[in-house]
C-alpha cells in the first residue's frame, strides 16, 4: 500500500490522458469526462492504494481455457502501476467471449451495461460485478477509485490501438481514427455516463442491484480502519516453495520455479514491505515473546533440494531476507529418493556443510522427516522415530536445536500431529491451503503454495488470498452465482 502522490497521478493518469489529447481531438462531452478524472485523481491524492504488477494485456490471446481452469500466460514483463485497470479489461474482454457482439452499436451497448448501467445490465455480468467488488474490497481499494480506472483502462487501450495504426498505416487520415478505434467510441460512451459514473464518489457506478458486493456497505471504506483490523487479526501467508532451478525436469514443472520468478517474486514482496519471518519467530510472537513486524510472511523450502538452495539464498540475502528449509533428515547430501517412485526421477540434495552455510546465514532449518515417508501410514512407534531421529540426527550435525516441521506429502492426521507434539516440535506444517492466522493449531498450519505454472498477478493473488487469480475469480463467481441463485428463488 502507497499513498497515491503527485509522481502516481502524473505517471498513471495525467501522462495517459495528455497522450491521448495528443492523438485524438475531444469532443465537449469528452472533455468534461477528462475533466472530472483529473478532479477525481487529486481528490484521491494521499489515499492509500495497493501498488499490484499489472498486465499489459489481458486478453483472449493470453487467455487459455482447459476444462474448467483458466489460465493467464505472462508474455510481456509484467509492470507495476495501478490495480483495478487490468480486472477491469478483463471483464470486458470476458462479457465479450460471453455476449460476442459483433457490429460496433453492439459492443457499445455492451459496455455502458456492463459498467455505466448496471442495474439494467445482463444477468450474466452480475459476477463479474461481484467478482470486482470483491477484489476491490480486499485490495482495499477506494470506491472512488472505479471511475478513474475505468477511463484509464480505456484511454491506454485506445493510445495502444491508435499507435499500432500509426505504424501499419503511415497515410492514416485524420478524423479516421475515430473509426476505426472502438476505444475511442467506448470513451465517448463513458462521456455520455460522467454524471452517473461520477455522481457520488462513495457508490457512484459501483453500487445498486448490479454490484452485489459494493451495495452491502455504503459509503467510502475507511482504509486506515480496514488496516488496523487487518493488523488485529493478522493473517499471515506461509508460501510453501520446492524446487527452485532453470532447468526442472519435465514432470516437476509445477513444483519448481526458475531463479528469475523467485527472483522477481522477492523483489515485490520487498518492494511491498513484506518482513519474511521465521517460524521460531512465529511461535515467539504466539506464546508472547516478540512482536511481529508488519506485513509478516513466512517462506519455506521443502525438501532441502541442492539447487534450490543454491539458487534461492543468494536471491534472499540480497533482501535480507530470512526463510524456512524443512529437510529431509535421512537423504542429506544423497538424492530425493521418494520422488522416483513417485514421479520417475530424483533430484541431488544439499549437504551438511552447506546447511550449515544456510543456518549462519540466518536461515531457519527444520525437518521433514528421515526419509520422507507418509507419516499416517506408518506404525505409532516408526513415526515417533521418524519424527525425533530426525531431530536429533539434524540437531547433532548442525549444532542447534530443530523445532520445526514440514509434514511429508502433507500426510498428517490426529496421532501425527501428537506424536510431533510429544516428541518435541512446536510447529507442523501442512499443505492444506489458506492463509494462517493466529489462533491456528501451531501443528497444523496451512500453507501458500507458490507454483511454477503461475505468473506474478497468480503470486500477489496467493499471498493476499491463498488462491490464485482464476481460482480466486471462479470462487468470487461461484458465490455470486448462489447469490443469484438465491435472490431467483426467493422470488414469486
Ligand atoms: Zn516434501
Amino acid at each position: 500500500m502507497v499513498p497515491l502522490g503527485s509522481a502516481g497521478i502524473d505517471a498513471w493518469v495525467e501522462g495517459r490522458l495528455a497522450a491521448y489529447e495528443r492523438a485524438i481531438e475531444l469532443t465537449e462531452a469528452e472533455q468534461r469526462l477528462f475533466g472530472e478524472v483529473r478532479r477525481r485523481a487529486i481528490s484521491l491524492a494521499g489515499t492509500l492504494i495497493p501498488i499490484v504488477w499489472c498486465h499489459r494485456a489481458f486478453s483472449p490471446w493470453n487467455i487459455c481455457r482447459t476444462g474448467g481452469e483458466v489460465r493467464v500466460t505472462d508474455w510481456e514483463e509484467a509492470e507495476p502501476g495501478l490495480p483495478l485497470v487490468d480486472l477491469l479489461y478483463f471483464s470486458l474482454r470476458w462479457s465479450h467471449q460471453a455476449r460476442k457482439p459483433r457490429r460496433l452499436e453492439d459492443r457499445l451497448v455492451l459496455l455502458r451495461e456492463l459498467f455505466c448501467e448496471p442495474a439494467r445490465g445482463d444477468r450474466a455480468f452480475v459476477p463479474v460485478h461481484a467478482a470486482i467488488g470483491e477484489y476491490m474490497k480486499r485490495l482495499e481499494i477506494d470506491r472512488g477509485f472505479f471511475p478513474l480506472a475505468l477511463v484509464i483502462m480505456t484511454v491506454e487501450h485506445a493510445i495502444g490501438r491508435f499507435r499500432r495504426a500509426q505504424t501499419l498505416d503511415r497515410r492514416s487520415a485524420s478524423g479516421r481514427e475515430r473509426h476505426d478505434n472502438d476505444y475511442v467510441n467506448y470513451i465517448g460512451v463513458l462521456a455520455e455516463c460522467t454524471d452517473s459514473l461520477f455522481a457520488d464518489r462513495s457508490v457512484a457506478a459501483t453500487s445498486g442491484a448490479g454490484f452485489p458486493a459494493l451495495s452491502d456497505k455504503r459509503g467510502r471504506i475507511d482504509v486506515r480502519q480496514a488496516h488496523a483490523d487487518r493488523r488485529m487479526s493478522t493473517s499471515i501467508p506461509i508460501l510453501m516453495y520446492h524446487e527452485v532451478t532453470s532447468r526442472p525436469p519435465v514432470a516437476y514443472r509445477k513444483y519448481a520455479i526458475t531463479p528469475r520468478t523467485f527472483a522477481r517474486q522477492m523483489r515485490w514482496l520487498a518492494f511491498e514491505g513484506y518482513h519474511p519471518i521465521s517460524l521460531q519467530d512465529l511461535f515467539d510472537a504466539r506464546t508472547d515473546q516478540k512482536r511481529l513486524p508488519t506485513r509478516p510472511v513466512i517462506v519455506t523450502f521443502d525438501d532441502g533440494y541442492r539447487d534450490c538452495v543454491n539458487n534461492a539464498v543468494p536471491i534472499l540475502k540480497e533482501h535480507g531476507f530470512t526463510a524456512t528449509f524443512f529437510i529431509v533428515a535421512g537423504l542429506v547430501g544423497k538424492t530425493s529418493r521418494w520422488l522416483v517412485k513417485e514421479r520417475g526421477f530424483e533430484l541431488p540434495l544439499a549437504d551438511w556443510s552447506s546447511l550449515r552455510d544456510l543456518r549462519s546465514a540466518g536461515l531457519e532449518l527444520g525437518s521433514h522427516g528421515m526419509t520422507h515417508a507418509r507419516l499416517t501410514e506408518l506404525s505409532s512407534a516408526v513415526c515417533r522415530e521418524e519424527l525425533l531421529e530426525s531431530r536429533q540426527l539434524m540437531e547433532d550435525r548442525l549444532g542447534h536445536e530443530v523445532r520445526h516441521l514440514a509434514y511429508p506429502f502433507g500426510s498428517f492426521d490426529h496421532r501425527v500431529r501428537a506424536l510431533a507434539e510429544e516428541v518435541g516440535y512446536r510447529s507442523g506444517c501442512s499443505v492444506r491451503i489458506g492463509l494462517s492466522s493466529r489462533n491456528d493449531d501451531s501443528l497444523a498450519l496451512a500453507r501458500v503454495p507458490i507454483n511454477g505454472d503461475e505468473n506474478l498477478p497468480d503470486f500477489t493473488c496467493r499471498i493476499h488470498t491463498a488462491r490464485t487469480v482464476a481460482e480466486y475469480f471462479e470462487y468470487t463467481v461461484r458465490g455470486a452465482r448462489q447469490h443469484i441463485r438465491r435472490g431467483i428463488g426467493a422470488s414469486p
